[in-house]
């Protein structure tokens, strides 16, 4: 779960980190009122659950407030990577004199969190990963021991952050490091962190991204939890008890059990396409859950093509079948149906089927061979 940034900024300053001051709003009006009472300049930032706002024009600086007025107008009701700005932040311009990095997230590999500070900031770190790796300081905290006082000023010293400013950047680490662990995030950012011309730290921007499956002991968080028109289809399925999982490309994806549906996405990628879904409907799925995964499915505009791809265990393959032929009856799907069947009942699924309007193919990779060629 996301938090927007002004959210996520509350939770650093009651930390203890600094913040600058800020207001939310949701008109032009709101957001001049803002701009007079903090005082100018102002930047108006969109309120949307993606990064790259501020190439994407959701970042605006407002000298007066008539410019805070109308960055307000062009923020509000704007598209960024298809989220659409209901919300803006007026916060009071800060002085700055060089933009940090600070950024905690989980390292997989080690198994540990991992605290990424870098005298490079502002712009997208996993380009500077990607090109200058060595301009990224790392430290992996002990879960037990935490980020200590040596281990933060260390990593203030690998990444170059100027004398003056050391301790106070060591300390805004440890404070992000006890913020981390007290949130179950599984991310938390600071980019920029600026330095300011009077050399004070404050955090220009706050990303924080926390494990849904914590929220149960963090109901605080949880109240911010918000979903996307676009995060609606996602919502359904798993009311409905799916796993799925939204993704870019145009052949919608059903199997029954997490490994086959992973394995189904790679056949699709060796076949040339691109999955636009993961939707397990787990084991023993009858025909009205087979139904619903699959009107889920046919619900995303980007779908071109559908692949079931179902080895039967404790799931039957008549029962499938009759889910389809639901769907088929009932919603008459647009885009082309491609079937590999086998297992439990896959005979009586194929009987069931025969004469529908899909395409039935024997293995896993014809099926998506198939599939893919009917996207196109
Ligand atoms: P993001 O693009 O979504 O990560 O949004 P940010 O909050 O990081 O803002 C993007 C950029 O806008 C920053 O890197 C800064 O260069 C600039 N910016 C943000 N806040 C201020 C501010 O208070 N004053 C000035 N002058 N620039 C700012
Ligand atoms: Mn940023």
């Amino acid at each position: 779960m996301k938090l927007h940034e002004f959210q996520a900024k509350q939770v650093l300053a009651r930390a203890g980190i600094s913040i600058p001051e800020g207001r939310v709003a949701t008109t032009p009006a709101e957001a001049e009122a803002a701009a007079t009472a903090l005082g100018l300049p102002v930047v108006v930032k969109a309120q949307v659950h993606v990064g790259g706002r501020g190439k994407a024009g959701g970042v605006k600086l407002a000298k007066t407030a008539a410019e805070a007025t109308s960055a307000a107008q062009a923020i509000l009701g704007m598209d960024i990577k298809g989220f659409t700005v209901r919300r803006v932040y007026v916060e009071r311009a800060a002085k700055i004199a060089k933009e940090l990095y600070l950024g905690i997230t989980i390292d997989r590999d080690r198994r540990r969190a991992v605290v990424m500070l870098s005298t490079v900031g502002g712009m997208d770190i996993e380009d500077v990963a990607a090109t200058q790796p060595e301009k990224i300081a790392r430290g992996w905290p002990d879960a037990l021991l935490g980020l200590q006082g040596y281990a933060a000023r260390g990593l203030c010293f690998t990444a170059g952050v100027p004398e003056a400013q050391r301790d106070a950047v060591a300390a805004i680490a440890r404070q992000l490091y006890g913020v981390f662990r007290a949130t179950d995030a599984m991310t938390i950012e600071i980019n920029p962190l600026f330095i300011q011309e009077d050399g004070s730290v404050v955090a220009g921007d706050a990303k924080l991204e926390v494990d849904d499956n914590a929220l149960y002991r963090q109901p605080e968080l949880a109240k911010l939890k918000e979903t996307q028109p676009n995060e609606e289809q996602e919502e359904r399925a798993k009311a409905l008890g799916f796993s799925y999982v939204q993704l870019d490309g145009e052949v919608g994806i059903i199997g029954n059990g997490a490994g086959l549906v992973m394995s189904t996405l790679d056949a699709v990628k060796n076949a040339g396409g691109h999955a636009a879904n993961f939707l397990d409907v787990g084991g023993g799925a009858k025909e009205s859950v087979v139904k619903a995964a699959l009107e889920i499915v046919l619900a995303n505009p980007k779908v071109k093509s559908v692949f079931i791809n179902i080895f039967g265990g404790i799931t039957r393959g008549d029962e499938v079948a009759k889910g389809i032929l639901a769907v088929l009856h009932d919603t008459k799907p647009k885009v082309p149906l491609v079937i590999r069947l086998s297992g439990t009942e896959a005979e009586a699924g194929r009987a069931l089927l025969e004469g529908a309007r899909l395409v039935s193919r024997a293995t896993m990779d014809e099926a998506a061979t198939e599939a893919v060629r009917l996207a196109r």
